[in-house]
């Protein structure tokens, strides 16, 4: 909820912003409009016009952004308690982090789940990419524990350098690592069942 002292602030600069932008028979009528808001309403207008800026979304780090979806990534997994996404810079092909879906800073209180996660991604690393070795490692960026899972091919490790990956390495990526976490539906033997019986009773054609 906007404070009365913020929701002043912000008319004030949307009208600024309308006085430079806005045609000339426009701007009184815009002006007018943004002047009778109350803060609730101005709040509405602003995250409709995704120009929101109060302190709890500027602060919201880069992780939770992952997870709610504003910042799109590469998923290769998923439990109820976190995400695997592709690290973006990582520091070797197919460096991974384990995200866990709440905003927690210390790895004493990660939900189990979380690990759980974090060795089913490293078996899929080992398998897919067949590095030497897989390292796990925690960090805390932006207050958010998220666990590292690093594929060595040599010997890279958590400080290694870190190269941005293309849009086209990743994709590729978790194409090939995503894969084992989707199972492919099976036909049920109901279906298979029926469709005998149907060619059993099925009238025969004349000729
Ligand atoms: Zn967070």
């Amino acid at each position: 909820m906007l404070t009365p002292q913020q929701t002043e602030n912000l008319k004030r600069q949307i009208i600024q912003q309308i006085e430079k932008s806005f045609p000339e028979d426009k701007k009184e009528f815009a002006k007018s409009q943004i002047e009778s808001m109350n803060s609730e309403q101005l709040e509405g207008f602003l995250n409709q016009n995704k120009l929101m800026k109060t302190p709890q979304r500027s602060q919201e780090c880069v992780f939770c952004s992952i997870i709610s979806g504003n910042i799109s990534s590469y998923k290769i997994s998923e439990n109820s308690k976190a995400v695997a996404v592709l690290e973006i810079n990582p520091v070797s092909r197919g460096h991974s982090i384990i995200i866990p879906k709440e905003h927690i800073s210390t790895s004493e209180k990660i939900h189990q789940s979380v690990f759980s996660l974090a060795k089913k991604a490293s078996g899929i690393l080992k398998e897919k990419l067949k590095p030497k070795n897989v390292t796990i490692a925690s960090s805390d960026l932006f207050g958010h524990e998220i666990i590292n899972i690093i594929p060595v091919y040599e010997n890279e490790n958590q400080g290694s350098e870190r190269k941005p990956a293309t849009q086209e390495e990743l994709k590729e990526l978790q194409k090939i690592l995503a894969k084992t976490a989707r199972k492919t539906p099976k036909k049920t033997k109901k279906v298979k069942l029926v469709n005998s019986r149907e060619k059993i009773w099925l009238p025969k054609r004349i000729p």
